[in-house]
């Protein structure tokens, strides 16, 4: 049975089999695609098609990887996809003279450094020096205090968004639900937590990171888990209460010598114990990581269709 990208999934290698909702981000992604698609036509019958540059210094594999999946998107969608490649030892002022051309190039409405750059570039400075009008991460200061104020007229960070979208689409409540964050960096924890505190979603947030004492105590707690840590299978059944929505960010690489690469992706969360009781999660891979994508798109668009454009 299928609800909302939901899919009923009875998890049978367990001894007590229950049903949970899998939250199929894939399919949600396709959703978001399809609304997409209107607005692109109809801004590209008033002249405009919005163009994305994404640029990536070096050859970091899984930077590679993220780079040409944006790229691909945008094709399939009708995007104008620039992808920068620029080599490891680029300086932070070459680096600022190219962001500096896509500011101030009109067939660019979306503007993306990919991370982690090399060690020698002041990612801070880079963001900084983004217009914050094609800052469609949406991690430039002026977007993040935008976002602190509840003005629509910013960027929001993709992940966070999709984890907001992924929880509605769900059909979860998220007024007055107790939602707990495990993870405050600035790409997903904080900016996720700025966002299921504002008005309208309404959500009362509680963020928990390294130094939390009781972590366990305060997430078993939660009517809503979202965990993004960076730690393979850390959220485990006593960090969850019967009956919890769990939203795993986590992209996680393990040792797998069954799989051709060497390793496989996991999550933050012990998926197989965790899934037979809560009410519905989302899958690692295929749950969070498509809706990045979709929302990057969706902010691109936004960005092309902003009154200053
Ligand atoms: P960071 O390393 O920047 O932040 C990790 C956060 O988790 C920190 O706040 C850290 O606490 C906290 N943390 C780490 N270990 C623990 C622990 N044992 N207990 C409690 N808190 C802990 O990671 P990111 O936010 O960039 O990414 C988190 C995960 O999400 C990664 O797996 C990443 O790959 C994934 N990710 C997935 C995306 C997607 O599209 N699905 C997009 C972005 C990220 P402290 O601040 O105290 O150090």
């Amino acid at each position: 049975m299928k609800i909302c990208g939901c899919a009923r999934a009875p998890l049978k290698t367990l001894s007590v089999v229950k049903e949970f909702k899998l939250i199929d981000g894939r399919v949600v992604a396709e959703k978001v695609y399809a609304e997409l698609r209107g607005e692109i036509a109809r801004l590209q019958s008033l002249g405009t098609t919005p163009g994305l540059a994404v640029v990536l210094v070096g050859d970091d594999p899984a930077s590679r990887a993220y780079v040409r999946a944006k790229d691909k998107m945008c094709r399939e969608l009708g995007l104008h996809s620039v992808k920068l490649e620029l080599p490891n030892d680029t300086t932070q002022s070459d680096l600022l003279a190219r962001v500096d051309e896509l500011n101030r190039d009109p067939a660019i409405h979306g503007i993306l450094v990919q991370s982690p750059p090399p060690p020698q570039i002041d990612e801070g400075a880079i963001v900084r020096a983004l217009d914050p009008a094609k800052d469609v991460d949406g991690f430039h200061p002026l977007n993040i205090a935008k976002l602190a104020l509840g003005d629509a007229s910013g960027f929001v960070p993709c992940t966070p968004l999709g984890c907001l979208r992924l929880l509605q689409e769900s059909g979860v409540t998220t007024s007055g639900a107790h939602v707990v964050v495990l993870g405050r960096s600035m790409i997903v924890g904080k900016p996720l937590a700025l966002l299921l505190m504002q008005k309208g979603v309404d959500a009362t947030v509680t963020v928990v990171h390294s130094r939390t004492r009781n972590l366990a105590e305060i997430t078993r707690s939660a009517d809503v888990v979202i965990a993004a840590i960076g730690q393979a299978g850390f959220v485990r059944r006593e960090h969850v209460r019967d009956g919890a929505v769990v939203i795993d960010v986590g992209i996680n690489r393990v040792d797998d010598t069954t799989s051709p690469r060497g390793y496989r992706l996991v999550g933050d969360v012990a998926f197989e114990e965790v899934a037979p009781n809560t009410s519905a999660i989302t899958p690692v891979p295929g749950g969070v990581g498509p809706m990045t994508i979709a929302m990057l798109m969706a902010n691109t668009v936004k960005a092309a269709g902003a009154p200053a454009n």
